[in-house]
């Protein structure tokens, strides 16, 4: 029998690359885990504080369910943030997952539905590219839902293996301003711009696989058809396979960034404007990427302004 690394008595059920251990052993290790995240070791920075009502982004899918369910149960006060895309059953199933959790556990859920607030789905929306459209449109409305629903502080479940295939993706291209902007918190740079953190930085996808496992969550399993995501997700193999052969790999490679982030240089501070359209801030002059791709679509589909 393998031994729990933690409390030596119990049979280890949890055996990952880099640790060992039993179940409730394990649930502690990444209530920990996470806690320090939120507290901001190794960042300089806290999360946030316990007086802070967190706006929390879930997906329904396997991170995001995990997040929410940590923070409720590590005591803080969160509200979930659901966009519903529209695309078929698969946003059918998210949404379902996500309001009878919200429900079960009594907490609070904004769902913002596109087809309802805009009259179109995703994929009516964006014709070509919806992959990279989704996550144009998922982080409009994530901070515009934030901003004026008066939330100080976006939480999404981004985990080690995101930040991870993103850090490798930025460095195979040496996409110096991408490298220079990634880190688990995003700091507001404009009064319409909400704090965006990632308290799952320090935990990998196959660690909460197993904390959903254990506290049988229940999440959308499938991935989202549109999903090309090729890249990020060869990334994550080959990162995957180097953990195997050394475990610790890509908590050493993440964290490593962090601590030498500094090399890459400073962000350039560029002032933010606001859309002629929304309101909300962008970089563009004019119309911000979102009320862009609005235009285009009513343009497609002949509605344009005549009156
Ligand atoms: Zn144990
Ligand atoms: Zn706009």
């Amino acid at each position: 029998m393998k031994v729990c690394k933690r409390c030596r008595k119990k049979e280890a059920d949890v055996i990952l690359s880099a640790v060992r251990f039993c179940d409730s052993c394990f649930i502690e290790y990444f209530e920990r885990q996470v806690q320090r995240a939120i507290d901001g070791e190794k960042l300089g920075v806290r999360m946030f504080s316990r007086d802070v009502r967190i706006l929390m982004a879930v997906s329904g899918g396997k991170d995001s369910m995990t997040l929410w369910n940590v923070l409720d149960d590590l005591g803080y006060e969160t509200c979930g943030l659901h966009i519903d895309l529209g695309i078929d059953e698969y946003s059918e199933a998210s949404r379902a997952v996500v309001e009878s959790f919200a429900a079960s556990k009594n907490l609070d859920l904004i769902v913002v539905d596109l087809r309802k607030e805009f009259g179109k789905s995703l994929m009516e929306l964006a014709v070509r590219d919806a992959c990279s459209a989704c996550g144009l449109v998922k982080r409009y409305l994530m901070n515009k839902v934030a901003y004026e629903e008066g939330f100080s502080v976006l939480a999404t479940g981004h985990t080690l293996d995101d930040e991870c295939a993103t850090l490798l993706g930025n460095l195979t291209r040496w996409n110096l301003e991408f490298l220079q902007r990634q880190h688990p918190i995003l700091e507001s740079t404009h009064p319409k711009l909400v704090r965006k953190v990632k308290p799952l930085f320090r935990i990998s996808d196959e660690e909460t696989a197993v904390y959903a496992r254990i506290k049988q969550l229940d999440f959308v399993r499938e991935k989202c058809p549109l999903a090309s995501g090729a890249t990020s997700l060869s990334y994550k193999k080959a990162l995957n396979e180097l953990e195997r052969r050394h475990p610790g790999l890509k908590k050493a490679f993440y964290l490593g960034f962090l601590k030498n982030k500094a090399l890459f240089g400073e962000q350039e501070g560029f002032e933010l404007k606001e859309c002629e359209a929304c309101g909300m801030p962008t970089a563009n002059v004019g119309l911000c990427a979102f009320c862009k791709l609005l235009e285009r679509s009513k343009r497609r589909h002949g509605e344009g302004e005549q009156n």
